[in-house]
């Protein structure tokens, strides 16, 4: 097999990962029809690892059906064979076997009818426990795509231009264009290869970072409106009302809570959302030390150390509070 965990130097940990891929390839090759899905209101990562996995399947002559329970975000619909996720509540089988990618349970699929299926989970997270069927859980990986990249070098796949395409987005998006703790020199690696495998480096940061919609600028104009400072704690929401008034999608919420945590000396941050059903959707980031995948946790959520979310009891005020009520002593004591 070829060198698929580059960047664990310890042999015993490389050896585990490799005993995954092999134990996941061995249920592909069996198989012969695969359900493929990740988590509810996909980002880059979840899009674009899975098409890849889909891309792969095909490439093993097995059926891959691609499933979400969200639509997929317009900044992806560009990627290759973007049209080859159905979007849908509920799924129906029969298949040898559902593959979740970066999910911490069924639920975070917020797709039914998955109960019956073998699944294999293959998850990056700090927070990922090894509750499916077959576990692969790598936390150093950079994004869920890096561990389906490293499962088509074991199978012996040929990479695509199209496939390093939604792979390249992976990372890209994943490391926040190459920026959160997860980059390391292997990632860096990683997008080499994908950009010698046909990926374009130019034209997906154009769609990522270039395309963005009118109403997530002003939407972004109403969280900015109530940034709130408190020494190395920042935290800006939007209410549903502001979400409607902006003509706002779901999707124009990814990366509003980017802005607190830029700001000099703040060392934690939390984006509120209010939901229709008001209930709050939040958003977490932290520079650093400061773990928020652990207060995300805490909270029912999950995530990165320094990227996580959680969806807490409304209203806004008590759900604001409750989050500074973790995120206070996460930042306090020396600098
Ligand atoms: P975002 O703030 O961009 O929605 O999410 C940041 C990171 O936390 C992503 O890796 C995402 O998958 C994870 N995350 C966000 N919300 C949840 C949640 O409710 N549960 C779990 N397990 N992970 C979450
Ligand atoms: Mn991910």
């Amino acid at each position: 097999m070829g060198d698929t965990t580059p960047h664990l130097a310890d042999p015993a940990a490389a050896a585990l990962q490799e005993g995954s891929i092999e134990a996941i390839l061995k249920v592909l090759r069996q198989g012969e029809r695969f359900l493929v899905c990740s988590h509810s209101r996909p980002d880059g990562d979840a899009v674009g690892s899975t098409l890849a996995m889909g891309m792969l399947l095909e490439q093993m002559g097995k059926r891959a059906d691609l499933v979400a329970a969200d639509r997929i975000p317009a900044v992806y619909r560009g990627l290759p064979q973007a049209d080859s996720i159905r979007t849908a509540l509920r799924v129906h089988g029969p298949y040898d076997a559902a593959i979740l990618l970066e999910c911490d349970s069924l639920d975070r699929t917020r797709l039914r009818g998955l109960e019956p299926f073998f699944v294999i989970n293959i998850d990056h997270h700090a927070t990922g426990q090894p509750w499916g069927n077959l576990n692969w859980i790598d936390r150093e990986a950079a994004s869920a795509g890096e561990m389906v990249y490293r499962l088509a070098l074991a199978a012996g796949a040929t990479i695509t231009p199209e496939m390093a395409t939604c792979l390249y987005t992976t990372v890209l998006t994943d490391t926040g264009g190459f920026c959160y703790g997860s980059t390391r020199a292997s990632t860096f690696a990683l997008a080499r290869d994908l950009v010698e495998a046909g990926a374009d480096p130019l034209r997906i940061a154009q769609e990522v970072y270039f395309s963005t919609a009118t109403s997530k600028l002003l939407l972004l104009g109403a969280a900015l409106s109530n940034l709130t400072r408190e020494g190395r704690l920042a935290w800006l929401w939007v209410t549903h009302q502001d979400m409607m008034r902006t003509c706002a999608a779901e999707e124009d919420c990814e990366g509003i809570v980017n802005y607190a945590v830029s700001i000099a000396g703040v060392e934690a941050a939390a984006f509120l959302r209010e939901l229709p059903e008001s209930r709050i959707r939040l958003s977490l980031r932290s520079k650093g030390r400061v773990n928020v995948a652990a207060i995300a946790e805490r909270l029912g959520g999950g995530g990165h150390e320094n990227a996580a979310g959680c969806t807490l009891d409304g209203p806004l005020p008590r759900a604001m509070e409750e989050i500074l009520a973790h995120l206070r002593p996460s930042v306090s004591g020396p600098g």
